[in-house]
C-alpha cells in the first residue's frame, strides 16, 4: 500500500488538522505473495517506513497534509543521505521493512532510480506512490521497475473527473490517473488504488468502488481523512457513518477480486472479526485473512515515517518528531524513544480504547486521538464501540 505521508507542521485541533494521503499507513503496500501473521507488537522493527523523498509536487490536492510545494527544497535528504538511510534501516534485521518512496511527488527526484536500485542492491522492498502528473509516464515506470520497485499507489478520490479534479486541484488528473494505471499494467507493476473518505466523497465510494474494480487493482485502500493541513477545509464522516461504511467494505471484500484496507481507521479490523467469528471462522483463520495480516499495525507500531528533510515520525499523520536521521540512529530512534515505545504499549491506552478487547489488534488511529485530543494515548473518536456495553 502505497500512501502519501508526510506529517502536519503544527498539532492538528477538533475541526481542522493536517493528513496527507497515505498511510498511511498504514497499511501496507508490498503485497506481492502470502504474508505470515507476525504478531501485534512490532518493538524490534517497522514493517513499513515511508520516506517522503520530496516536498515538490505540481499538484495542489485540497487534502494534503504534506502542503507539498512546486519546487524541492534544498533541506531534503541528498542522495548519499539518502543512501545512508537505506544502511541503517538495515539495522532493523531481518525481516527487513518495505520502503515506500513517497512526497510530494517523488518523480521529481533525478536520482530516484538510483536510490530505488540502493534499496533493491540492499535487499529492501521499494514501492512508490507517485503524484500523477506530466512527470509519470510509461517510460519512467518502466525505468522504475527495472530499478527495482515492486507496487504503485495511484490516488483515486472521485468516480468521475469533475469530484476527482475537483479534489486534485488540476483539471485532466481523472483521466491521466486511468492513463497511468494502463501503464502500470503494461510494465507489470501492481497497483494500489488510494481513495480518500470524507463526508463529501462518502456517497460516492459505491462508484468509485465500481471504477477501481474495472482497473485490475491489487488492492483498494480507503485513507480516513484527519482534518489537518489542507484537508481542514475537508470533513471527516461521523462515528456512525464510519460503522456503516465498514459493514459494506466486509461485504465488498468477499465479493471482490482485490483486498480491500482501511488507513487511519483500523477499528475496521473489530467490524471483520465480529463478522469473520459470526461466520464461524477460528481465530488462527482469521489472523491469516488480509486483514488478520494487518493486526497490530499502527503509528508508531509497524509503521515509521521520514520527512524530507530527515525528521522521523510514528507515521505521516502524526505530527510527532523524535529526532533527525542526519544526527540520530532512526533504529534506536523506532526501538527505545519513548514516544514510539508509548504508542506500542496498549496497556497506556485511555478512554474507551484502554478497556478495549480488539486493542491489541486494533488500536485506533493513534494521530487521530493525537489530534483531536491533544494525547496519542486516547480514544480514537471515530470509533462508536463503547466496550464495557457490547461486550
Ligand atoms: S475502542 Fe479503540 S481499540 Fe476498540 S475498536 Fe474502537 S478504536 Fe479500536
Amino acid at each position: 500500500m502505497v500512501e502519501t505521508q508526510r506529517p502536519p507542521t503544527t498539532p492538528g485541533h477538533p475541526g481542522g488538522h493536517p493528513g496527507p494521503h497515505p498511510g498511511g499507513h498504514p497499511g501496507r503496500l508490498p503485497g506481492v505473495g502470502a504474508v505470515q501473521p507476525r504478531g501485534l507488537v512490532y518493538d524490534r522493527a517497522p514493517m513499513l517506513v515511508y520516506w517522503e523523498t520530496t516536498l515538490a509536487c505540481g499538484l495542489a490536492c485540497r487534502h494534503c497534509r504534506a502542503t507539498a510545494e512546486p519546487e524541492r527544497s534544498p533541506l531534503e535528504l541528498t542522495t548519499d543521505e539518502g543512501k545512508a538511510l537505506l544502511d541503517r534501516i538495515l539495522g532493523f534485521g531481518e525481516p527487513l521493512p518495505h520502503v515506500v518512496f513517497t512526497g510530494g511527488d517523488p518523480l521529481r527526484r533525478p536520482d530516484l532510480e538510483e536510490l530505488v536500485v540502493a534499496a533493491t542492491e540492499r535487499g529492501i522492498g521499494a514501492s512508490l506512490a507517485p503524484a500523477v502528473t506530466p512527470d509519470l509516464t510509461k517510460e519512467r515506470l518502466a525505468s522504475l521497475k527495472a530499478a527495482g520497485i515492486q507496487t504503485i499507489s495511484l490516488s483515486l478520490d472521485g468516480s468521475d473527473p469533475a469530484r476527482h479534479d475537483g479534489l486534485r486541484g488540476v483539471d485532466g488528473t481523472f483521466a491521466m490517473t486511468m492513463r497511468a494505471a494502463a501503464w502500470a499494467h503494461e510494465v507489470g507493476l501492481p497497483i494500489q488504488v488510494n481513495t480518500l473518505v470524507t463526508d463529501t466523497t462518502l456517497d460516492d465510494l459505491p462508484a468509485v468502488c465500481e471504477t477501481v474494480g474495472g482497473m485490475g487493482i491489487l488492492r483498494w485502500s480507503l485513507f480516513f481523512l484527519i482534518s489537518v493541513g489542507r484537508g481542514s477545509v475537508l470533513r471527516e464522516i461521523t462515528p456512525a457513518q464510519s460503522e456503516r461504511l465498514f459493514h459494506w467494505l466486509y461485504e465488498l471484500s468477499k465479493e471482490r477480486r482485490f483486498q480491500v484496507k482501511t488507513t487511519e481507521a483500523t477499528h475496521y479490523r473489530r467490524v471483520a472479526i465480529r463478522a469473520m467469528e459470526a461466520e464461524g471462522m477460528s481465530d488462527d483463520e482469521i489472523a491469516r485473512t488480509s486483514v488478520g495480516r494487518g493486526f497490530g499495525i499502527r503509528d508508531g507500531n509497524g509503521i515509521l515515517f521520514v520527512s524530507h528533510d530527515g525528521s522521523v515520525y510514528p507515521s505521516g499523520f502524526l505530527p510527532l518528531a523524535v529526532g533527525n536521521v542526519r544526527a540520530d540512529d532512526v533504529v534506536r530512534l523506532y526501538r527505545e524513544h519513548p514516544t514510539f515505545t508509548s504508542l506500542r504499549d496498549t496497556s497506556q491506552y485511555k478512554g474507551r480504547c484502554g478497556i478495549c478487547p480488539y486493542v491489541d489488534r486494533c488500536g485506533g488511529s493513534r494521530a487521530r486521538a493525537y489530534a483531536w485530543t491533544g494525547d496519542v494515548l486516547e480514544a480514537d473518536p471515530l470509533c462508536p464501540f463503547v466496550p464495557t456495553a457490547e461486550g
